[in-house]
């Protein structure tokens, strides 16, 4: 069994990528029977953000990616907050001091920016001089004692460290390019280097599951785990995600975060399908997956090196697909009701009738509705538009619809409205059906030698004032012969 983490650091919103983290190291974990932590890596408290770790919990849970140990439900290795443990990564600095893996480090910010200067300008690959390392033992202990300011850096040994990651194969490294990084800080917190392997190594995690930004973080990693005398856990760097131009993905671009998406009207399930296939994939043409469909078919060697590409198409896509399979199961489709219910009565409010009103709170109508605007939407947020014809007559004076109608011929329009009332008379209520809806529109075709989708238009304009929206047929069915009536009558005057 895989004991794997998820651990984020509190410094602002859950976007995709860590998303996509959490859900792999989620997978491994269920998968192997074995568990998931979820860790915060709190050192850098300048860049923590007050609310974030409490978003980052309610977003898991949304998502329903549950953690078996964490800050909210325990474990028995915590504390989980990288802030409380505090003491242990002192004590584990001073064993690495003690042992001759690591040094003080008195330089001042001014000294150090200069050699960071220098090694810029001479094309030095590291960025501190090692200055501090050959300091003399006793003139050390002088400074300690009196109090000044220092911190204590890694003492890189020469050579080289090979790195076997799982997705990357095998990476080589040399120390020259490795700097002395500072592992406890003047303050007495630690770096993240530090923290990351101690929590590792003492919450006994068995794979590292991680994006690829941090293998060149993994040799220093892998050296400090080596100074310990440490069993390195195992590494799997997840690939970079970029744009279709094969740009970085920007964690500025406000839509990639995940309560965003959320509003935006994605489904919990479809943003963790989307994310399962951003450098994962079953090595087959199935592209949709249900959670635990993924914790099934879920491989770490399926996972591929290169870049993956971030195509909202494709999350539109499976965001449908995934609204479709919540409609076609009779308990998910109720709570989908509930759901959307008050949000069309709010965005309604003004626009209803009594009658509409009455409709709206029929769940027998509102479920029909809901699976006929099904075909049309890539959003729970498209919903308020694409249902608004079965609850509210047009209005000819919107500004939309007076474009829209300032494009068809009025003559046509008063032909077809003309027939259709016709024929919708005709029609018996018993026979009220799509069937005898679509003859009705054929018949108007045929004898007035017009086009199919001509009428349609026609009476989309006079029943619906729109462009766009459901299939013609299914509106005037559902409207029912009474309503639909009525707006014919009413686009004619
Ligand atoms: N705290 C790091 C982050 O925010 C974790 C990196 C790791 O998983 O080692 O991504």
């Amino acid at each position: 069994p895989a004991r794997v983490r998820f651990a984020p650091s509190p410094t602002g919103y859950l976007h995709l990528g860590g998303l996509r983290t959490a859900l792999f190291n989620y997978l491994l974990a269920r998968q192997t029977g074995g568990s998931l932590i979820l860790r915060v890596e709190d050192t850098d408290q300048a860049r923590t953000v007050d609310g974030a770790v409490n978003h980052l919990i309610k977003m898991l849970d949304w998502a329903g990616l549950t953690f078996d140990e964490g800050p909210t439900v325990g474990g028995k290795v915590g504390p989980y907050i990288q802030s409380e443990r505090t003491a242990l990564y002192q004590e584990k600095a001073d064993r690495l001091l003690k042992e001759g893996h690591a040094y003080r480090c008195f330089c001042t910010s001014e000294r150090l920016d200069k050699v960071r200067q220098m090694a810029k300008r001479t094309g030095r690959i590291i960025g501190y001089d090692q200055h501090c390392r050959h300091l003399d033992a006793a003139e050390v202990e002088q400074r300690v004692k009196h109090g000044l300011p220092h911190t204590v850096r890694f003492k890189v040994p020469e050579g080289k460290t090979v790195m076997e990651d799982i997705v990357h194969g095998r990476i080589e490294f040399s120390h020259r390019a490795v700097d002395d990084s500072i592992i406890l800080k003047s303050d007495g917190l630690p770096t993240y280097h530090l923290a990351n392997v101690v929590d590792d190594h003492m919450m006994g995690i068995t794979h590292v599951l991680r994006g690829e930004e941090w293998v060149s973080s993994t040799p220093k990693h892998l050296l400090l785990y080596k100074a310990f005398n440490w069993q390195p856990p195992k590494f799997a760097h997840l690939p970079l995600l970029v744009n279709k131009d094969g740009s970085k993905l920007s964690k500025r671009q406000g839509d990639v975060h995940i309560e965003a998406l959320l509003d935006k009207g994605y489904l919990p399930e479809a943003l963790l399908n989307f994310v399962a296939f951003l450098g994962w994939g079953p090595g087959s043409t199935k592209e949709f997956y249900t959670l635990s469909e993924l914790i099934r078919d879920f491989k770490l060697e399926n996972i591929n090196k290169s870049p993956a590409v971030v195509s909202y198409d494709k999350l539109n896509y499976l965001n449908k697909l995934h609204i479709a399979r919540r409609l076609g199961d009779p308990e998910e489709r109720d709570k989908l009701v509930a759901k959307l219910r008050p949000v069309l009565q709010e965005q309604f409010d003004s626009l209803m009738d009594e009658e509409a009103k009455r409709l709206l709170s029929d769940d027998v109508y509102f479920t029909t509705v809901l699976m006929a605007v099904k075909e049309r939407i890539r959003l729970l947020t498209e919903v308020p538009k694409f249902s608004q014809p079965f609850f509210i007559a047009p209005n000819f004076e919107a500004a939309e619809t007076r474009t829209w109608r300032s494009k068809l011929e009025t003559k046509e329009i008063e032909l077809v409205v003309g027939q259709m009332q016709q024929k919708v008379t005709k029609i018996g209520d018993s026979d009220w059906n799509t069937d005898t809806v679509k003859r009705a529109l054929n018949e108007i075709a045929e004898e007035q030698g017009l086009d199919f989708v001509q009428v349609m238009k026609n009476l989309r304009y006079a029943l619906t004032g729109t462009k766009v929206g459901v299939d013609m047929i299914t509106i005037i069915h559902l409207l029912g012969k009474r309503r639909t009536l009525e707006r014919l009558q009413t686009a004619l005057n």
